[in-house]
């Protein structure tokens, strides 16, 4: 497996037990099935509550059973994860950073007891709804609202393109408050069997074809005010989770890129073409180079911001760049071993081009490449360049 620079070294005990298992997992439960539910458009669902029981939803959380690990632990999970399939990270994902995380850090205590553990085990689905049809790279514009009523709320508007809404048991909505001043944004956890709430699955998918997407349609749900989040308002709220996701994205994408480059080397020695194996030509070589320095450096990337991470340093603009460069890096390093292993490449025989597709949507979700490259201009010269 590569690991050109030797980071394995630095990893401790409890790092490398956590790798492991997810290695384990990927190989045994995963990778014999996944290319057969792409095909298929299905998620693995039975691996739900096996993911829980194994410790992949917000490990690195504390509290409510959740056993806190560190933040390169973290990293390492969704790597592995992500060298079976984007749509198995993004399950870990959305359950761990978009539902778990808001309600650890902004909820109240009932809410916490209510949905951690469950969510813990998988024996209860999360999704997080912020995108909509008319608002996706804008937020900010969002049209769902929600307007008090005695001591409940009233929710209506769409949500689009959210992972599990058609699985989930809660959905984290992000909705303008309207009945207080300014219309704040607030996040309301809402029961998807509510009255007035419709799910529907997205099934016209030619990317994350393993992962579940729908819609959260809200007519009229009447939900309880005690199922606010009462420890954030504003903007900050979901873009704080989508931080704490995207920190995960960034370790994701080396994992799916290392695969791509070990079923290329892998094909390379294997494959023979006049008279021996394709590896001996410069060209695959030069890919083969390539591939593993750009793997590596992105790599880097990603534990220093678990480092920065774990001390408490890490800025949003960080996560940025490491989300930016690192799921650009594999999707170039997805299509350079798909190239690599000629018209086999294009079939569900063999990972890249199931890699390749699947990063279609991690550039695309969790803020784009173009608003990535926005929030480092803004960074790198005080000016926004958003409107
Ligand atoms: C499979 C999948 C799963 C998803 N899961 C979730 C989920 O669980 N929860 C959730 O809330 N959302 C989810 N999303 C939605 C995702 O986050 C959005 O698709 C994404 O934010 C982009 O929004 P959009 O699709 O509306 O594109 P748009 O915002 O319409 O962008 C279209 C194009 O315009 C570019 N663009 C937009 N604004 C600018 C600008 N200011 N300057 C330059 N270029 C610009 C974009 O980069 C993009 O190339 C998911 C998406 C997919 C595909």
């Amino acid at each position: 497996m590569l690991d050109y620079v030797d980071l394995e070294a630095d990893l401790d005990e409890e790092e490398r037990m956590i790798r492991d298992t997810a290695r384990r997992f990927v190989e045994e439960k995963v990778k014999p099935d996944i290319g057969d539910h792409y095909e298929a458009g299905t998620f693995p669902e039975e691996l739900i509550t096996e993911m829980g029981e194994l410790g992949f939803y917000a490990p690195n959380l504390d509290g409510y059973g959740l056993p806190g690990v560190g933040e390169r632990a973290y990293g390492l999970l969704m790597q592995e994860l992500e060298a079976g399939d984007a749509g198995i990270r993004s399950m870990a994902s959305v359950q761990g950073a978009l539902v778990m995380y808001p309600i650890h850090a902004f909820g109240s205590d009932e809410q916490k007891e209510r949905w951690l553990p469950e969510l813990g085990t998988g024996d209860a689905v999360g999704c997080f709804g912020l995108t909509e049809p008319q608002h996706g790279s804008n937020p900010g514009g969002m049209e769902t609202r929600a307007e008090a009523d005695g001591d409940e709320y009233v929710l209506n508007g769409s949500k689009t393109w959210i992972t599990n809404s058609p699985i989930a048991d809660v959905a984290v909505v992000w909705a303008r408050e309207t009945s207080a001043e300014e219309s704040p944004i607030r996040g309301f956890l809402v029961e998807t069997d509510r009255d007035g709430v419709t799910t529907n699955k997205i099934d016209d998918k030619l990317s994350m074809r393993a992962s579940i997407t729908g819609e959260i349609g809200l007519n009229d749900v009447r939900i309880p005010e005690e199922n606010v989040l009462p420890g954030v308002s504003g903007l900050k709220g979901p873009l704080s989770c989508l931080t704490q996701a995207r920190f995960g994205i960034a370790w994701g994408a080396v994992g799916s890129a290392r695969d791509c480059f070990e079923t290329a080397r892998e094909y390379a020695t294997d494959r023979e073409q006049f008279g021996g194996p394709i590896a001996r030509f410069q060209i695959q070589q030069e890919k083969l180079a390539e591939m593993a320095t750009q793997i590596t450096t992105s790599q880097l990337l990603a534990y220093r911001l678990a480092d920065l991470k774990e001390r408490g340093d890490l800025r949003p603009e960080q996560v940025s760049m490491a989300k930016r460069n690192n799921v650009r890096m594999a999707r170039d390093q997805a299509r350079i071993a798909r190239e690599m292993l000629g018209g086999n490449g294009i079939t569900t025989d063999y990972s890249p081009m199931r890699h390749l597709s699947n990063l279609e949507t991690v550039y695309t979700y969790e803020g784009t490449h173009d608003i990535h490259t926005l929030v480092l201009g803004k960074d790198l010269t005080g000016i926004a360049a958003f409107e």
